[in-house]
């Protein structure tokens, strides 16, 4: 181990927030060790902008809850840990951790319980990139390094400590976590990894859950180097374990939409993670309509379950919480309602929660060369910059060459156009819930309930407590990336 001088590292407290500093100090007044350790301390170094602060202690979950009270909350099972508000932040304080005992981990060494306390020795041979376990005690001006990683850094390389199989089988995760930072740093990823950084390793993803596998494909795609990672993640066969149905092949639109959500990082702007997954998943979408086109469904009701269809499969790798699951098909519906609004709806479309996103959509469709748009990104482009006249004079425009085009066809359209009202349909159907107990909770009786009383008095259909629970999400309310 040697102490290195946090200066020559180019650390200084003056790069602090005032909440990590408070942690550090805090627990350093209990009687605690204390130190700040993981990406902040690397991401400084490599004078790179930390995305948070964690620390970590020689304190347990209960003893740092002791020192920090109410601003104190343990979370986590397989994994404890104790999170304090520091005035609006949040800060992760773990516990040094020993090696897991054997009865908590899996046949194939997947660790499954993770809090077994121990040394600050233990706790550095526990982390998965030596660039990852420098600890800096900002107050005494230091920074333990138990492996010469400021040497990985200087080198810029990835090293996994101890054996790269052993640590891969432990958490698989980490594969994705070496692509992910080798695509952030820019650093390369150290021999002894790539020799068995195999599809066959890769398989070992299998058994983690869809759940954390989402909360890490977000992390992939908002880390600012999407654009980078993606032919990582087709190169070292991690693709097919995120992604079910999608065809390991990076088209123009997706690459578009990688080089916009990246360069959206970089100026400071909000994402919306399930809008990637909305590209990604956009061609499965496409294929699944077909099919159920050429089954002679609807197109309305093709759409509706072929998004249906395409979010459960891809559930089975990574589960998109629900109200991003409603946003992707919203962001789809929206795609055949700008490509063919009604006159009427024009102004009404563009002022919908969802426009905006849609209209992202639509225009990297067409920008990458997808000519089924008819030049409609373009179109709301335009609309969008235009005072009310001109977009009056835009829609009586559009208006009469619709007409025109549509003279030709049917006469049914015509009815339908005198049909139309200003407002706009529910652009998605909520599906069905996944817990049994929502499922339950939604279904209404068919009949009447008869009452258990003996004097058998009928409960209405009306009657309050056969009402739904669930309240109705006010998507509108829902602020979203890419809207803003
Ligand atoms: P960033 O926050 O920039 O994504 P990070 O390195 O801080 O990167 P976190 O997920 O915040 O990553 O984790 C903090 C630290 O915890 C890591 O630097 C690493 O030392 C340790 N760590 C996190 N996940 C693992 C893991 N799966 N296996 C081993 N150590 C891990
Ligand atoms: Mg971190």
């Amino acid at each position: 181990m040697q102490t290195l001088r946090a200066s020559k590292c180019g650390l200084s407290t003056a790069q602090l927030p005032s909440s990590i500093l408070d942690v550090i100090d805090a627990l350093t007044k209990a009687g605690y060790e204390a130190y700040i350790v993981g990406g902040g301390v690397r991401d400084l170094i490599l004078g790179l902008n930390p995305k948070d602060f964690d620390a970590v202690t020689n304190a347990t979950p209960a003893q740092v809850k002791e020192v920090f009270g109410r601003r104190c909350r343990i979370i986590g099972r397989r994994f404890e840990l104790a999170h304090v508000y520091a005035g609006r932040e949040l800060i992760e304080v773990a516990t040094f951790r020993a090696p897991p005992k054997k009865a908590v981990t899996s046949a194939s060494g997947m660790i499954l319980r993770d809090n077994n306390w121990g040394t600050i020795e233990q706790d550095f041979a526990r982390r998965d990139f030596s660039i990852n376990a420098m600890y800096y005690q900002p107050r005494k001006g230091i920074v333990l390094d138990f492996c010469h990683a400021i040497d990985d850094i200087k080198n810029k390389t990835l090293r996994l400590l101890g054996d790269p199989t052993l640590r891969f089988e432990e958490d698989p995760v980490r594969m994705l976590r070496t692509l992910r930072f080798a695509a952030k740093l820019n650093f390369s990823i150290a021999p002894e990894i790539l020799e068995i950084f195999t599809p066959e390793m890769t398989q070992l993803l299998r058994d983690i859950s869809p759940h954390r596998l989402y909360d890490e494909s977000q992390k992939l795609f908002t880390m600012g180097h999407l654009n980078r990672v993606l032919p990582m993640l087709i190169d070292f066969d991690i693709w097919r374990q995120l992604f079910a149905d999608i065809s390991p092949d990076i088209s123009t639109f997706i690459e578009r939409a990688a080089i916009n959500t990246d360069q959206r990082i970089q100026i400071g702007k909000t994402i919306n993670p399930a809008f990637f997954y909305a590209v990604l998943l956009w061609k499965p979408f496409l294929e699944r309509c077909n099919f159920y086109l050429s089954k002679g469904v609807v197109p309305a009701e093709a759409r509706a379950q072929a998004g249906l269809d395409v979010l459960k499969r891809q559930a089975t790798r990574t589960i998109i919480p629900r109200f991003a699951e409603t946003f992707i098909r919203e962001v789809w519906e929206m795609q055949t309602r700008l490509l063919n609004p009604k006159p009427q709806q024009i102004q009404a479309l563009s002022t919908h929660a969802r426009f905006r996103a849609g209209f992202d959509f639509l225009l990297l469709r067409e920008k990458s060369g997808d000519d089924t748009t008819q030049g409609m990104g373009v179109w709301w482009d335009a609309y969008q910059q235009m005072t009310t006249d001109e977009k009056e004079r835009a829609i009586s425009q559009y208006n009469r060459q619709r007409a025109k085009s549509r003279r030709k066809t049917a006469t049914e359209d015509v009815v339908e156009t005198k049909l139309v009202a200003a407002e706009i349909e529910p652009l998605v159907n909520e599906p069905e819930p996944r817990s049994r107990r929502e499922r339950k909770s939604r279904t209404k009786p068919e009949r009447p309930v008869q009452s258990a009383s003996s004097n058998g008095s009928e409960i209405g259909y009306d009657h309050p407590i056969l009402k739904r629970k669930r309240v109705k999400r006010d998507l509108s309310q829902v602020v979203f990336g890419p809207t803003q």
